[in-house]
């Protein structure tokens, strides 16, 4: 099954995008983290990403194209996968479908977490991230058991340099104009379904896995 997850930033497209990737056995591809992983391994396009990445913007199309359509070739990915953050523009949303369907391929659904933006800001200005194995907390409504440290693995939490309120603000006004025209633009396909991110998180995955399952 292949699943594009629709969402602003601080929807909780990771953490539901995990859910529905151990549920579904299929892979778990984040532009973000792919983005971030070339940043932390010194590439040059992690070098490139960075300065888009650390004001807000989006990082160049033809970019996250190659870095996607690269990632979805790997033979983990032959069974499906839920795409988180990709794709974030109607040329990204173009490619993607121009690449399937040349593979008599199609994505199954398109998942549109919805949450207020006063939420958004919320979420994102308190969020802290395990270093290790990228499990979110927030510092008020989530707080982990010893501070500073991930209850799953013990990983160092950190805040992303792009959470702070300067970058959080544009990210959503971003997501506004360069990503929500993807919601008609896959309504018009018929696949896509609308879900209250407002909501708990176990009360999201649960929607999610009804409408996938
Ligand atoms: P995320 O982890 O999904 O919130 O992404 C963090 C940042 O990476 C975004 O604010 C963008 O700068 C960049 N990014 C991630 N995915 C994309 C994409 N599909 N297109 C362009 N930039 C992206």
């Amino acid at each position: 099954m292949r699943i594009v997850l629709l969402g602003p930033p601080g929807a909780g497209k990771g953490t539901q995008a995990k859910a529905i990737s151990d549920t579904l056995s299929v892979v778990h591809i984040s532009s973000g983290d792919l983005l971030r992983e070339h940043q932390n391994n010194g590439t040059d396009l992690g070098k490139m990403a960075r300065e888009y990445m650390q004001k807000g913007l989006l990082v160049p199309d033809d970019v996250i194209i190659g870095m996607i359509q690269d990632r979805i070739g790997h033979s983990d990915a032959e069974n499906g996968y839920v795409l988180d953050g990709f794709p974030r523009t109607l040329e990204q949303a173009h490619s993607l479908d121009t690449a399937l369907n040349g593979q008599g391929q199609y994505i199954d659904k398109v998942l549109n977490i919805k949450v207020s933006e006063e939420e958004l800001i919320d979420r994102l200005s308190g969020r802290w991230i395990c270093r290790d194995c990228q499990k979110p907390y927030h510092s008020v409504n989530s707080r982990p058991q010893k501070e500073g440290a991930c209850d799953e693995c013990n990983g160092e939490l950190y805040q992303r340099e792009d959470d702070t309120s300067g970058a959080v603000v544009k990210r959503i006004q971003v997501y506004a104009e360069q990503t929500s025209p993807l919601i008609e633009y896959y309504k018009g396909n018929g696949n896509l379904v609308e879900i209250d991110g407002g909501q708990s998180i176990a009360e999201v995955r649960k929607d999610l896995l009804e409408i996938i399952s």
